[in-house]
């Protein structure tokens, strides 16, 4: 699932919006991914600062 950089994040909220499976929280300015993520990277794509980064875990 994808890696979140906090530094980085300007907390727009895009990325919870694109997600297909509901799986990104966003609170005061820190998300969470959830165990549903099926690594899409729609949100990787999406996110205008480069704060989610695609990183593949087993499977
Ligand atoms: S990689 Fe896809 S499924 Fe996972 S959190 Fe991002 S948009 Fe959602
Ligand atoms: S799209 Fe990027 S900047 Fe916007 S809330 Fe998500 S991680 Fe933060």
């Amino acid at each position: 699932m994808p890696e979140f950089l906090a530094e980085r994040c300007m907390d727009c909220g895009g990325c919870v919006g694109v997600c297909p499976h509901d799986s990104l929280d966003l609170f005061q300015g820190f998300i969470t991914v959830r165990a549903s993520c099926t690594e899409c990277d729609l949100c990787v794509r999406l996110c205008p600062v480069d704060a989610l980064a695609s990183v593949r875990g087993p499977r």
